[in-house]
């Protein structure tokens, strides 16, 4: 071989495992950073979770692809709709690869419209009643009250448009019709009780339509009320909307007379007061007198009964009766015979001592009926001695036999009344247990009267002459 072709040699097998090798372990070697789906602009729903772009790095398509490390600079607030800039940094052993890319945070979201009915009832006047509609927008939330509604053809079209200007539309099928009546409600109350000769004063209605509005001034009374005859009226207040659907409530007018201490007969009741007298008794004489009702006191010498020793007199000064409930009010009263009368006796001294009068008239704290004294006798069954012994020495107990809750079951004064009120029926003898320290409970007083009256019950002051009401002895 000629030393040109020996060179030759040398020189090929230089290219052949020196110079192709390294050049294409160049290029097949060299790290080649990708990353996945990646524009230069990119949108973002509003308040969607931000993704990383995954990169890799790659060393051509004979060692394959590896995972990199990825980063983001900049912030996006998703929250906050508008562009920002932020660059990925891909790096994968020591070497890095930057992206730029642009984020728009967008709303394309529609908000989402619904109308509940499947079939839109209009009024005759085109207005649309009644229509459980509503839209809620993931970035303006609720705009229920900027839906809009228009006719087209036999359909009502709703359409919410959010602030970026997203559009929903729900078309629904549209039949005119209006079957509802107005919404009648009487001013003040359905039973109203007006004394002999005094003046009703007509309250009136309102009638509010759902297609025609205000029907306030379309109300007809029919019924008549004579304030100078004792009786119950009936008035009928009535209105109809423009579709002819018509609306009716009533109420009931009772005119009744001042209490009349009659004979007994017929239905009596018999409002009693304990534990007083107190800041509250005066007003509850003033209700009394205002009806010519008396009533009974079964009054004691608690601390909060102090500076009302003229409030027992007036009391008695008006006809009302007045009881004994002992003096201390404590159960310990019930410790023994001796202990029950010894305070007793002194309330029967202070009553003397105020009125002039002795009472033999009394109330037993708890009632007759009560277990609390068996904390206190020891095991002497004091309520079956007691409940005897009084009547030995001439008093005369009463329990009672309509229950107020007053003593703290409620402290409401229309619950007492209800309470009450819902107590009466044909009995001849209802005994009301009250108690005069009670605020709500004298407030409930008119009321009871007013009813009692107006529904022919007298009444009345206990005596000694009166009905026996006793509870069983429990003790
Ligand atoms: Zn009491």
């Amino acid at each position: 071989m000629s030393r040109n072709k020996k060179l030759l040699v040398i020189f090929l097998c230089v290219l052949l495992f020196v110079v192709v090798p390294a050049c294409v372990s160049f290029v097949l070697l060299r790290p080649k950073f990708q990353v996945n789906e990646f524009v230069e602009t990119e949108q973002v729903q509003y308040n969607a979770p931000m993704e990383y772009h995954a990169g890799e790095v790659c060393y051509g398509n004979v060692f394959g692809c590896s995972d990199v490390q990825v980063k983001r600079e900049g912030e996006v607030n998703t929250s906050s709709l508008g562009c920002y800039q932020v660059t990925y940094v891909y790096s994968y052993q020591g070497k890095e690869f930057e992206l730029k890319q642009v984020v728009e945070v967008v709303d394309t979201t529609p908000p989402v419209l619904t109308v509940q009915e499947e079939e839109i009832a209009y009024c005759p006047n085109g207005s649309v009643p009644n229509v459980t509609v509503s839209a809620v927008d993931n970035y303006d939330g609720d705009i229920t009250d900027k839906v809009e509604k228009r006719f087209e053809g036999e359909e009502i079209i709703f359409e919410s448009t959010d602030s970026v200007g997203n559009t929903s539309v729900v078309r629904k099928k549209a039949v005119q019709k209006d079957e509802e009546g107005p919404v009648l409600t009487l001013n003040g109350d359905e039973s109203i009780y007006v004394l002999l000769h005094e003046r009703y004063v007509e309250e009136g209605a309102k009638a509010t339509d759902n297609c025609d509005g205000d029907l306030t001034s379309e109300i007809t009374i029919s019924g008549e009320v004579n304030t100078d005859k004792e009786g119950e009226y009936t008035l009928t207040y009535s209105v109809k909307d423009k579709s002819g659907n018509e609306s009716s409530k009533t109420r009931k007018v009772y005119v009744y007379q001042k209490n009349v201490d009659v004979t007994p007969n017929g239905k009596s009741i018999y409002l009693t007061f304990d534990d007083g007298p107190s800041k509250y008794t005066s007003e509850l004489l003033d209700v009394l007198k205002k009806y010519n009702v008396k009533a009974t006191f079964f009054v004691t010498d608690q601390n909060l009964t102090k500076g009302y020793d003229s409030v027992i007199k007036r009391a008695y000064d008006e006809g009302h009766s007045i009881g004994l409930h002992t003096s201390s009010h404590s159960y310990s009263i019930y410790s023994s015979i001796d202990t029950y009368f010894n305070d007793l006796y002194a309330i029967q001294d202070k009553v003397k001592r105020i009125t002039g009068y002795t009472s033999m008239l009394i109330r037993f704290p708890g009632g007759s009926s009560n277990t609390i004294s068996k904390n206190y006798d020891h095991g002497a069954r004091i309520m079956s001695q007691l409940s005897k012994e009084v009547e030995r020495r001439g008093f005369k107990y009463v329990d009672w036999n309509v229950v107020s809750g007053d003593a703290g079951e409620t402290t409401n004064t229309a619950e007492v009344v209800s309470n009450v009120i819902n107590s009466l029926g044909n009995k001849s003898t209802y005994v009301v247990l009250q108690h005069d320290i009670k605020d709500f409970s004298v407030d409930a007083v008119e009321s009871i009267i007013q009813f009692g009256l107006a529904h022919g019950y007298t009444f009345r002051a206990y005596t000694m002459s009166s009905p026996t009401v006793h509870h069983s002895i429990n003790n």
